[in-house]
């Protein structure tokens, strides 16, 4: 596996790891938000971008178990720019077709409706959530690829399909009309499916080829991959404020308080690191950096010796420039 795949799934996996760690309504805390439309709003964000992290998780996971006795390459995360940005979940590459696929990970009672086309979803307490329509969306994505892949001189021919990867199987009641849907424990015979019809046609790819396909998409997606965060410069709420002080591990309250080398909590618990997932709250939503300075005021704490001394941690990098120090995640 090249560098750029390693880096890819290690920071995946490192989202994956946050986001499942910390309940998303102790992460919604942070912000200083007291309109409840607004709340829901971000909580809705947090909950979808975890969805389709742990649905992607589950469809990297499905090529883990199978190998095919065919020629072929997984890559997971793909994102390209084929005069505009798009991302998919996955590509496996054979030397005579592209298979794109797209992870779903939502239950509940499914309607796939084709006039308007859109998802509508009827969870079992009845309430209704609406989503684009996934066979729009690899339609779409299957497109961009081709004109990718032309762009850069390869015609093969692509198809594309979606898996519904939620733990909980939904109930698809209306059927999509255009695009096959599949549980996870069927894109091993799907994948062989594709390969059988194509298998006798034109051979667009030899090994060497399709490696260095691989790499070149690789390479792209890694420089096109939509920074993650701050969340700030992704949703675009400049106005809200970040709440001070650092949170209680155990209780989750903000407002612990640093007293001889330790942070206390009013619930009795003590955690030296404890600024540590504070600090880490601060850049998923704020930025990418963080001052002496500006984590006095966000840790509570008057000393900018005591910070400096905070700040030295693995989590931690230092980065010094003419104007200063700032400190970055390390990620
Ligand atoms: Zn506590």
């Amino acid at each position: 596996m090249s560098k750029n795949a390693v880096k890819n799934i290690k920071e995946r996996a490192l989202l994956l790891e946050i986001l499942t760690k910390l309940n998303v309504d102790v992460l919604i805390n942070r912000l200083e938000i007291s309109n409840v439309e607004t709340k829901q709003f971000f909580e809705e964000k947090l909950f979808k971008m975890k969805s389709g992290i742990v649905g992607e998780d589950r469809l990297n996971k499905i090529f883990n178990h199978y190998q095919f006795p065919f020629p072929y390459q997984v890559l997971k995360g793909v994102s390209l720019d084929s005069g505009g940005k798009f991302q998919t979940d996955c590509l496996i590459l054979t030397p005579n077709l592209i298979i794109l696929l797209e992870s779903k990970n939502i239950s509940g009672k499914l309607y796939f409706e084709s006039n308007p086309e859109r998802l509508v979803r009827e969870k079992e307490n009845g309430l209704i959530d609406v989503y684009e329509s996934p066979e729009v969306q690899v339609e779409r994505n299957v497109t961009l690829l081709k004109m990718w892949l032309e762009e850069h001189g390869l015609k093969i021919p692509v198809v594309g399909a979606f898996i519904l990867t939620s733990a909980k199987h939904p109930i698809v009641v209306k059927e999509p009309l255009r695009i096959q849907a599949l549980f996870p424990k069927s894109v091993f015979s799907y994948v062989h499916q594709q390969w059988n019809q194509y298998r006798n046609r034109k051979q667009f790819l030899s090994i060497d080829g399709m490696e260095k396909l691989r790499e070149m998409i690789e390479l792209e997606s890694v420089k096109n991959r939509y920074e993650q965060f701050p969340l700030r410069k992704r949703w675009s709420f400049e106005n809200v404020k970040l709440v001070q002080g650092v949170r209680c591990c155990r209780c989750n309250k903000i407002g612990m308080t640093w007293i001889s080398r330790s942070w206390e909590c009013k619930c009795g618990y003590k955690d030296k690191d404890a600024h540590i997932p504070t600090l880490q709250e601060w850049f998923i939503f704020n930025k990418n950096t963080i001052t002496n300075k500006e984590c006095r005021e966000y840790l509570m704490i008057d000393s900018r010796h005591v910070i400096k001394r905070l700040l030295k941690h693995k989590c931690i990098l230092e980065i010094g420039n003419t104007k200063g120090t700032n400190y970055k995640w390390n990620w």
